[in-house]
């Protein structure tokens, strides 16, 4: 069990993390090492002796494992990333970086994405310490560097430089899971990740025959491509249920009473209301055009005209979104991926999805754990790289009207005391009977 010391340290390391202000600009602007040595240190007075990684100056990973009772058991791998999203201080109440608890309110830039988990992580650990306690299965824990960017230097480094630090991992755990969703009628739902969409961010480019402005001009670059996006962006993309949201969408039928009739996905949105925020996003792909460039000259032609599309598509959905965007630019323009992310599938029968289930019960008996997809993308992304099945869990137990999905990167992001301290007895449930 989570002691008393364990419970007053989560607070704590939030708010010193917090306080070792990591923004992450994009671009490389960005110095984690601080918070990493911070890290590193709280897990040396556990007895471990964790690694220090880096592929820039400053861009500092730590890695650590404890060893499982159970030699025969897959390792299991938990991960928190040390860098930040940017916070104009003047928009906010308290300044992003002070770290401050007010109220049994810790506040600042961090405080659910993620260095709650960080410190949850750290004080679970330490207590095992204190107790005596190991784990059943090998734990390595990961905090990285620059996942609010490209994860070059964090994630993706270390799945790729080090993979040996992960060997015998089957399983990842980490952000974007487990928190409380309040539907406003009462019930409290525990959305545990289990898959991601993939990431498709796309270049179009149109060719054609450059000109004067006043000629007759059958194959103009801009007129192409605006066809295009226009195309792209009317779209009707198909409903598409993966075995998250189809499981999703029975838990959560079941739990509203209502018939789970998947021939009509949209009508039960519907009747679910605000619950259905939950998976309508991961129902089909998406492609939204974000960005366009052409011309320099009004009455001249140009010959190439270019835009972009925000894609992403789900699990199993790459193939198809890759051939529907061939039909929509059709033959005179060409796309290409900008960038590319694969999409993620953790299955929801699995011991590991029950063990995190079953904690998340023994703590929170009023709520309903329900399996979700995220639309978007974390390290598990990465760390997929080397055989990693990766699962959004990290437990908050959420009063009504922290709205989470609006603090994530939002202003005035804060953590109640209480949330970690459920956060750390159920990540100690799991972790050592996982
Ligand atoms: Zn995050």
């Amino acid at each position: 069990m989570a002691d008393q010391q364990a419970l007053d340290e989560v607070v704590r390391f939030t708010s010193d993390l917090i306080r070792i202000d990591t923004t992450n600009r994009g671009g490389g602007d960005c110095q984690e090492r601080p918070a990493a040595e911070y890290a590193a240190e709280q897990l040396a007075g556990a007895g471990l002796e964790p690694l220090m990684l880096e592929r820039t100056e400053g861009r500092t990973n730590v890695v650590a494992r404890i060893e499982g009772t159970d030699p025969s058991a897959d390792a299991v791998l938990i991960h928190g990333h040390l860098d930040v999203v940017p916070a104009e201080a003047a928009d906010w109440s308290v300044h992003p970086f002070s770290g401050e608890v007010r109220d049994g309110v810790v506040w600042g830039r961090g405080a659910v994405d993620m260095k709650n988990m960080d410190a949850m992580i750290l004080a679970v650990v330490r207590s095992w310490a204190r107790q005596g306690l190991r784990p059943r299965r090998d734990l390595v824990i990961a905090f990285t560097a620059d996942e609010e960017a490209s994860a070059e230097d964090g994630s993706g480094f270390l799945a790729d430089e080090h993979p040996e630090l992960f060997e015998g991992c089957t399983e990842g755990i980490s952000e974007s899971g487990a928190f409380t969703f309040h539907d406003g009628a009462g019930r409290q739902i525990y959305p545990i990740g289990a898959g991601e969409r993939g990431t498709g961010w796309l270049k179009l480019t149109a060719n054609g025959r450059a000109g004067h402005g006043s000629k007759v001009n059958k194959e103009n670059a801009v007129t192409r491509l605006a066809a295009a996006v226009t195309r792209i962006g009317e779209h009707e993309w198909p409903l598409r249920l993966t075995p998250t949201v189809r499981a999703a969408l029975a838990e959560l039928a079941a739990l509203y009473g209502i018939e789970t009739d998947l021939s009509d996905v949209d009508g039960l949105l519907e009747k679910l209301g605000p619950a259905a925020k939950l998976v309508e996003a991961t129902v089909r792909n998406s492609a939204n055009p974000t960005m366009l460039q052409a011309g320099y000259k009004l009455n001249v032609i140009p010959g190439e005209a270019v835009a972009y599309v925000d894609g992403r598509y789900l699990p199993g959905g790459e193939d198809e979104f890759r051939a529907t965007l061939d039909l929509l630019t059709g033959p005179d323009v060409d796309w290409e991926f900008s960038h590319r992310e694969v999409a993620l599938q953790a299955p929801v029968d699995s011991p590991t999805y029950a063990g995190m289930r079953a904690a998340v019960e023994e703590f929170a008996p009023e709520g309903h754990v329900v399996p979700y997809c995220m639309s978007g993308g974390t390290d598990a992304k990465q760390f997929s790289r080397l055989g990693i099945t990766g699962y959004g869990f990290a437990p908050l137990k959420l009063p009504e009207g922290f709205d989470y999905q609006a603090l994530f990167h939002g202003v005035d992001e804060r953590v109640p005391v209480e949330a970690l301290h459920f956060g750390v007895r159920v990540l100690d449930r799991f972790l050592r009977t996982a």
